[in-house]
């Protein structure tokens, strides 16, 4: 086919319903690989196509689909040719030693009974089936609410097939509890912060997984399910980044923030307001970082990009927003961490096209929690590199203008929402920065200079 005639059936093919063919018999679906030509545009069309696209190879230009029969043969229509992967049999599911959310439940509760000092086991929230849904804060103090601290967040699974994601999370959570005492940085981590691990948040899904449904993605609220990934109430919909049939692999629910699982994450971060988050998933070897509409960049840029850049490096992930690396987003966490509490967010989508959602577990559970290991430390680490941590007494409203200032001039680089008790975490590269906030209705402005190490200021 003609490059022309293939870019029109494309356009043509984009306005069909083509989920309606696509999720009504799950248990025909298969692994499709196709070739792109070009990436940014053909991924594009794939995601208003409604198809379900477990991962990409960016440097080979490969896309793994989900598919099946009747998408299979709408796609080899436009010209597509479609490797499709015997050795991936989706039947299969998952090796067993991949947890199960009963399974996840015992490890926290072992890991809290073993390190009661350290760790304090919370129920977040419910799962439309009435599962729980649990966070394990470690912290020196862990019982005792410390303000002071940074607060950070690592959770997996908000996609249930994506078995290495708990993994990752149950990764951190061993080896600060284990290390602590006895590995001086992992003491430091602990006593310095509060850190959160929420495992596995699509419980339900996950559960799905086990019952046969091995390729299941979404929660399973209402029969069909919804994208969890999909739901949050910043710019829910707004981009053609989530699909609107119930059927669909990302549809985005009846509302924003209807789902549970949802709810629980949202509480969570309005409550302990993390500096950082990164929410594990798979596959894809990418750190995306917000935000996830076409074109659109976080308003902290400097600081979420080039943090992200270094946790690509460090990881040896490639880098990007998930317009730049996949296809638009919308509805996702980081978008609505970043933007509501100006959590710094990424999503780190582990392993590669080879190894899909569920790899061998012997062969690659350790290779890739090790692997992922520097990302979370550098976080961790970052968390006491430069920037302002702080509290402003009897502030008027919960809003903080940071200004950065070179030279002569000033320009305004964030507005953060502080806690309603005035506390506040600034990442910021070095340099000289004006704070702007109102006490008793007056406007009140305070100059700081910031080197490679954060400090603490009360206002
Ligand atoms: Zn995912």
């Amino acid at each position: 086919m003609k490059l022309k005639q293939y870019a029109m059936a494309m356009s043509m093919l984009s306005l069909l319903p083509f989920s309606t063919l696509a999720h009504n018999m799950p248990e025909k679906s298969f692994l499709g690989t196709i070739q792109l030509k070009n990436y940014r545009k053909e991924m594009q069309k794939l995601r208003h196509m409604d198809l379900d696209v477990a991962g990409v190879d960016l440097k080979e230009k490969k896309v793994d689909l989900i598919l099946t029969p009747e998408q299979r043969d709408s796609l080899r229509k436009l010209g597509y040719e479609i490797q499709i992967n015997q050795t991936k049999n989706l039947k299969r599911g998952p090796d067993e030693e991949y947890k199960s959310p009963s399974e996840i439940e015992t490890i926290l509760k072992n890991w809290n009974s073993k390190y009661p000092e350290i760790t304090k086991l919370e129920v977040i929230g419910k799962s439309s089936e009435g599962r729980n849904i649990y966070a394990l804060k470690i912290s020196d103090n862990a019982k005792l609410n410390e303000p002071s601290e940074p607060s950070i967040l690592f959770n997996s699974m908000h996609h249930a097939r994506e078995v290495m994601s708990p993994e990752v999370s149950l990764d951190i959570i061993e080896q600060l509890v284990t290390g602590y005492g006895q590995n001086k940085t992992y003491t430091q981590y602990v006593n310095n912060n509060e850190i959160y691990v929420v495992p596995m948040l699509n419980v339900d899904g996950n559960a799905k997984v086990w019952t046969g449904s091995s390729m299941w993605r979404k929660n399973t609220n209402y029969g069909h399910g919804v994208d969890i990934n999909r739901n949050y109430p910043y710019k829910w919909g707004k981009c053609r980044g989530s699909s609107g049939f119930k059927w669909s692999d990302t549809y985005r629910g009846p509302k924003a923030g209807s789902e549970p699982e949802t709810k629980a994450l949202m509480n969570l971060v309005k409550r302990i307001r993390p500096v950082f988050d990164i929410s594990y998933h798979a596959y894809s070897e990418l750190v995306i970082y917000p935000m996830g509409c076409n074109g659109e960049r976080a308003s902290n840029r400097e600081i979420v990009e080039s943090i992200g850049h270094k946790l690509g490096e460090l990881v040896d992930y490639a880098p990007g927003t998930a317009w730049e690396l996949l296809y638009s987003v919308d509805g996702s966490d980081i978008d609505w961490m970043a933007e509501e509490y100006q959590v710094i967010p990424y999503v780190l989508e582990v392993n590669s096209r080879a190894e899909g959602f569920q790899p061998n577990y012997q062969e690659w559970r350790e290779k890739t929690v090790v692997r992922n290991r520097p990302a979370w430390q550098h976080l961790l680490t970052r968390l006491d590199g430069s920037g302002v941590r702080g509290q402003i007494n009897g502030l008027s409203q919960e809003t903080l203008t940071v200004e950065k200032i070179v030279g002569e001039k000033s320009s305004t680089i964030q507005r953060y929402k502080t806690n309603n008790e005035g506390r506040f975490h600034l990442v910021l590269k070095p340099g000289l920065y004006n704070l702007k906030y109102q006490v008793s209705g007056k406007n009140m402005e305070k100059k700081v200079e910031v080197f490679d190490k954060r400090i603490n200021i009360s206002l």
